[in-house]
This record gives structure tokens, C-alpha cells and sequence, in this order.
């Protein structure tokens, strides 16, 4: 079979390859490969910057944001031939920590966690995959190519899932939310925001364009805007951070109204030192009793929220988040930089 494979830690080896096909084990699922989302961190694989091969190997499939078709499934599994699943991409580490031993492998205490086509694990880019039964979603058969979105969902799903825990420590009834940066997160996130009653704002340096269509479209109020000067006065509840912009991050931590929280979710290089006045942010927090924290990956019930929230959703707006499909054979074409939303590699082409 053919799987699009590269070596960790070494820009430029990209390629897609013939390898052999893979034979499902006990308990596990045979998969013919559909589609494979490309997000930021599959780019930063691909420049040698981040990602680990499994053991004693060099050479490893990447991709996390899976969909495909069951071809054979274990008896006495939730599974059937043509059952479209996504793949959960975590594992917990062997140890395991508290967390992991509880099913929360996304709150990983040892950093020993494994990700399929990140850390340790053949990934989803490849015409045939298998995966633990018990670690397959299912994906309602309407949404179609749209549960390649169940992934990069399954993130947003944590960060709301965190985001209430967070604010049921009082009375809690925001009002209004800021999404900074329109990319597939930034406008996923957005989409749950809606679906849970928020007047919701988007934030993103695009001119106004596809990105401020798609906000819009939602009902959310589209800013262009590199700045979060539009929020000096009327100061949302809660700040779902998907850029990673420095001064974005910053200015974040000081521009929530009281009992704000601010939700991290954006990745940005090292590298670049910024001035910050720390008492006033602490102040600011302190005083107003504000919450920051981060949050990455996600684990088996926020994948099946993000399938729930992407079957609720208009089919039509999800399928315009993906801006870019390119067939397997042209696969590198996916991992080069533009101004779309989600580039999708079709594995069947
Ligand atoms: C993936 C997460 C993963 C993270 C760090 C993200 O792109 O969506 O599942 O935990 O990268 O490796």
C-alpha cells in the first residue's frame, strides 16, 4: 500500500512510499484510509521541527486527523464493515500516570504519552490503517469526508468541556465570546460557541474574505484585526486563544471582563522576547479572579462530543472549511503554506 511517510527531525523527507500493508491485531480494526487532515503541527513535522519515529525506526506515517471506512472488525466489537470511524491519536504512557489510568491520557502527567503520526506511532496518511477498537469513534454516515473535521473538533470539544469545569467553580453565565485567529480551531471553536447561545467574536489579521464569510455565516461578528483594541471597552466573558501571537497571547490575559477565562489553545516558535508590565497583569487577574490556562490533544469523550457538535452542525458551512483536497500521489501539495482554512489529502486517489 502506499502511506505518506517522512523522518522525524529531518526537514525535506517527505515522500509517499510503498509499504507493507498492516495486519490488524487482537481487538483491533482494518481500515481503508479515506482522508487526512494537514493542521500546523503536521507542517512542523514535515520541517524536522517536532515528532518522534517509533522505536528502532527512522522512517514514520504522519497524520492525526483521520477518517476512514471499517473493512473487517473483531467479533463482539461496536464495529461493522462500513462503519466510517476516526482514530483517537493518543495513547496513554505505559506507566501509567493518575491520568492516563484514568482514561484522561490528554492530561498526561509524565510526558511518556504516545500520538499516532506525532510521538512514537505510525500515523493515518496510508491507504489501509489499523487501530484498537477501543480507541475508534464513530462518525455519523451524513457527515461523509466532513469527519476528517472530528479530530481538530475533538480539541475545541476539550477546551469547551475545560472551559465550563472552569467556570462552574461560581455563578457562571457568560455572555460573550472572543476567538482570536479563523484558522479550522479558531472557527470550530467559534461554531461551539454558537451552539451554546454565545454572542460570539472572531479575530484574525485576514482581510475581510472567506474567513469573515464563514464567521459571519455562523452569526459571529468578524474583526480584522491584528489587535484585541476593539475589546478595550466591552471585555468578553471568555478568550478561546488559537493564534499563538505573542502579543495576542499577552494582551488576552488582561482583557476579559471579571471572573474572565482565558483558554489557550494556540502554539507559537520560542524565540521572540515581548515587554509585558506584570503587575498590571497580575492585578488584573488577581482582582477580577480570572482563570488562564492551556490545553492540547484530547481524549475519548471530547472526540465523541466533537462527532456529536459536527452532526448538529449545517453540513454546508463545514464543507466550506475545507479549502484545499489534493490526492495522496500529490500529497506535498497539502503541506504547502497558503491562505485556506484546511487542506484534506483524499487517500483513496
Ligand atoms: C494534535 C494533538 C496533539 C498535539 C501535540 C495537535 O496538532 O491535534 O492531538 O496532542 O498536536 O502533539
Amino acid at each position: 500500500m502506499r502511506a505518506l511517510t517522512f523522518v522525524p527531525g529531518s526537514k525535506g523527507t517527505l515522500e509517499v512510499r510503498e509499504v507493507p500493508d498492516p495486519e490488524p491485531g487482537q481487538g483491533e480494526l482494518l481500515v481503508q484510509g479515506l482522508a487526512l487532515g494537514i493542521c500546523g503541527t503536521d507542517r512542523e513535522l514535515a520541517e524536522g521541527d517536532y515528532g518522534w519515529p517509533p522505536p528502532g525506526e527512522e522512517r514514520m506515517v504522519i497524520g492525526h486527523e483521520s477518517l476512514g471506512r471499517v473493512l473487517r472488525a473483531p467479533d463482539g466489537s461496536a464495529f461493522s464493515p462500513g462503519d466510517l470511524v476516526v482514530g483517537v491519536v493518543r495513547r496513554p504512557d505505559p506507566e501509567p500516570c493518575g491520568a492516563c489510568r484514568r482514561g484522561e491520557f490528554d492530561m498526561c502527567r509524565n510526558g511518556r504519552y504516545t500520538e499516532r503520526g506525532i510521538k512514537e506511532l505510525d500515523g493515518f496518511g496510508s491507504e489501509l490503517w489499523t487501530i484498537e477498537a477501543a480507541y475508534a469513534v464513530r462518525v455519523d454516515p451524513a457527515l461523509g469526508e466532513l469527519g476528517v473535521l472530528v479530530e481538530p473538533a475533538s480539541v475545541v470539544a476539550k477546551a469547551w468541556e475545560q472551559i465550563e469545569r472552569i467556570g462552574s467553580r461560581a455563578w457562571f453565565e457568560p455572555r460573550t465570546l472572543l476567538v482570536t485567529g479563523a484558522g479550522p480551531i479558531g472557527l470550530l471553536a467559534a461554531l461551539l460557541g454558537r451552539q451554546r447561545g454565545l454572542e460570539v467574536h472572531v479575530l484574525d489579521r485576514s482581510p475581510h474574505g472567506l474567513k469573515s464569510s464563514l464567521a459571519e455565516e455562523l452569526g459571529a461578528i468578524y474583526h480584522s484585526s491584528s489587535t484585541l483594541e476593539d475589546f478595550r471597552e466591552a471585555k468578553p466573558d471568555i478568550i478561546i486563544e488559537c493564534t499563538g501571537a505573542g502579543q495576542l497571547v499577552i494582551d488576552s490575559l488582561t482583557t476579559t471582563a471579571a471572573a474572565g477565562i482565558v483558554c489557550l489553545c494556540g502554539l507559537a516558535p520560542g524565540g521572540r522576547a515581548h515587554r509585558v508590565d506584570a503587575g498590571v497583569m497580575n492585578r488584573e487577574i488577581v482582582l477580577e479572579n480570572d482563570v488562564v490556562f492551556g490545553t492540547v490533544n484530547a481524549n475519548l469523550r471530547h472526540f465523541r462530543a466533537a462527532a456529536a457538535a459536527l452532526a448538529e452542525a449545517d453540513r454546508e458551512w463545514l464543507g466550506r472549511l475545507i479549502t484545499r483536497r489534493v490526492p495522496l500521489t500529490r500529497a506535498l501539495e497539502a503541506f504547502e503554506p497558503a491562505e485556506d482554512v484546511k487542506a484534506v489529502i483524499d487517500l483513496t486517489a
